[in-house]
């Protein structure tokens, strides 16, 4: 699922193609998104000749915010993909083969049409949502603290002293802090060379600075290279992150630890969820 850098990738590439466009029309393709969307009908009528006057993330949600006191809250969850057409461009915009279908095809929910081009919703899975909400209502402090944000090291240091769960579940708890998932979860812990297996309050007081820093560290690299495109995950302007080649342990089970340099990263799951280590470097 999209993290913290995918999600801040798709709203800095919104932010440069859709703030100051104008929404002429929703095109809802799937029923579906209708009730999850409640864009059509009534309240179709507030967003259709709208403005779109900024685009804001919370957490690993979008919000795009409309001169008319409105947002448009988006979560595209595990496949859902926003991608933009510009109109002077037409076709000959490049387009990730993980767009499965293509633009308009069976897995495009909903187009919005503005002035210079149209947004597209794709969503394979369809577990992503749409959602009309009153801009005031979004507030930072209605979501949990997020890193660059409100996570402050005292509330992360708290938060991690009081909780015998595991440190690995326990940071991509999204209840108790924003945008961080399991790719960045993985590489942060490696970078800290904390075990994925430890509990939340058994961290020293040096581990818990370092595991702060290291997931800083990640997420900007994360950042740095547009995000990682596991599964569906494609920037606005139809291409596809980097940071999948550059993960610090995420997915290199079998391969020699570039820490120790002798090890090979080992893969288990803990939570459900894929989790890679060096049991010589994470102690
Ligand atoms: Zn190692």
């Amino acid at each position: 699922m999209p993290e913290l850098p995918e999600v801040e990738t798709i709203k800095l590439q919104l932010e440069k193609f859709i703030v100051g466009s104008i929404i002429k029309d929703v095109e809802i393709r799937n029923p579906k998104y209708e009730k999850i969307a409640s864009l059509g009908g009534r309240n179709k009528s507030k967003i259709t000749n709208s403005k779109i006057i900024s685009v804001r993330r919370f957490a690993k949600q979008l919000s795009i915010d409309l001169d008319n006191n409105y947002s448009i809250m988006i979560h595209v969850k595990l496949t859902g993909q926003l991608i933009f057409r510009q109109k002077a461009l037409g076709t000959s915009q490049a387009l990730s083969p993980k767009v499965i279908g293509g633009l308009g095809g069976k897995h495009t929910h909903l187009i919005f049409h503005l002035d210079n081009g149209d947004l597209y919703y794709n969503d394979v899975r369809q577990f992503g949502w749409i959602k009309l909400v009153k801009s005031e209502e979004l507030r930072v402090n209605n979501f949990a603290p997020e890193p660059f944000k409100n996570l402050t090291l005292e509330y992360f240091i708290s938060l991690l002293s009081k909780s015998k769960r595991n440190i690995k579940v326990l940071l991509m708890d999204q209840a108790k802090i924003g945008g961080v998932g399991n790719i960045y979860a993985n590489d942060a812990l490696y970078l800290s060379k904390i075990s994925p297996k430890r509990t939340a309050n058994s961290l020293t007081e040096e581990e818990q600075n370092n595991l702060y820093n290291a997931i800083e560290f990640v997420l900007k690299e994360g950042l740095k290279y547009g995000g990682a495109s596991e599964l569906a995950f494609v920037t606005p302007d139809g291409k596809e992150g980097e940071y999948q080649n550059h993960t610090l342990v995420y997915g290199r089970q079998g391969e020699i630890c570039k820490n120790c340099n002798k090890n090979k990263i080992e893969k288990f799951f803990l939570g459900g969820r894929g989790t890679y280590w060096c049991k010589l470097c994470q102690k």
